[in-house]
């Protein structure tokens, strides 16, 4: 058995509101970094390569915030944060505030592959790309029209509640023929964001973990609430320490305890039986699932034509 999830965050703006047209390049994008990260696990590689490759494809997708087209800072930079675990081993590694990363999730595995440490900020992070022969880009390779607007709209506006589409977050999650699990996550933030403000997505346990006794986990969403809450590891403890099983320990997390908080947003997970839940308690996820046999399984929002 072997599967793979990935999520576009939870950025989709109300369905009302969505163009026809940008849902299907949504739904096109999903399937196309879907389709990467599987192909890694049908030619035998492991859960790991298929993570990396999932989200690069995402990172490279200027329609997600993560990579190319991440949002802006109050300031008007980007700075990019990732994150990425082994279940197997508990390895991990992260970078946090990079500004000429084009890839950071693989910048954050080669922290954790490389190097004696787990997370590498901003300077120390670029400079530690240099030494392992990453291409620096200029912060112009991230700029979309689209998040330019965004951030001018909230300038305009004045600093107020979150919107879930400040957000749109990137991950997967993977379990490997080996029972391997992975997962990994990259984001530029929250449009508007205080230079150097950090969220969940780089923090081990947060935004991400992965635990082959438990399971692989990827949030979106208000990052503040999801560092509180622990989030990522929290859904793993309850299967571990509460014998939970993945979809109520994801329920509790994402309805009970971010609620409480009242942190918007979503997780994908996938266990290792293979068993894969894509929760989130707003309106829209970007979404995208396969497991070994099946067909791909692509969404956005809930109810008709959408899957669970
Ligand atoms: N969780 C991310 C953050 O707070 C944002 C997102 O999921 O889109 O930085």
């Amino acid at each position: 058995m072997y599967a793979l999830a990935i999520h576009g965050g939870a950025g989709a703006m109300p369905r009302a509101q969505m163009p026809a047209a940008r849902a299907a390049q949504a739904r096109a994008a999903l399937a196309a970094a879907l389709a990467a990260g599987f192909a890694e696990l049908e030619r035998g590689a492991g859960s790991l390569d298929a993570v990396t490759r999932a989200v690069m494809a995402l990172e490279d997708e200027p329609l997600f915030n993560a990579g190319r087209g991440a949002v802006y800072t109050l300031d008007g930079h980007h700075e990019l944060d990732a994150s990425i675990m082994e279940g197997t081993t508990l390895r991990a590694g992260a970078v946090c505030a990079v500004r000429h990363v084009r890839n950071p999730v693989a910048l954050a595995r080669a922290v954790m592959e490389h190097s004696p440490y787990v997370l590498l900020a901003a300077e120390g992070a670029e400079e530690f790309a240099l030494e392992r022969g990453f291409e620096p880009v200029p912060q112009s390779y991230f700029d979309t029209e689209a998040r330019l607007e965004q951030l001018e709209r909230l300038r305009r506006a004045g600093p107020g509640r979150l919107e879930l589409s400040q957000l749109g977050t990137v991950g997967a999650v993977a379990l490997d023929a080996r029972g391997r699990l992975a997962a990994a996550t990259s984001t530029g933030g929250i449009t508007g964001k205080r230079f150097r403000r950090v969220g969940d997505s780089p923090l081990i346990g947060a935004g991400t973990y992965a635990d082959d006794r438990a399971a692989a986990v990827s949030c979106t969403g208000h990052g503040e609430c999801f560092i509180r809450a622990a989030a990522a590891h929290d859904v793993v403890a309850r299967m571990r320490f509460g014998a939970a099983s993945l979809a109520a320990a994801a329920h509790a997390v994402v309805h009970e305890e971010l609620g409480r908080l009242g942190g918007e947003g979503g997780l994908i997970a996938i266990d290792a039986a293979g068993h894969v839940v894509l929760d989130f308690n707003g309106e829209g996820m970007y979404r995208a699932s396969r497991v070994a046999g099946g067909e791909p399984r692509i969404g956005i929002y809930r109810g008709a034509g959408e899957p669970d």
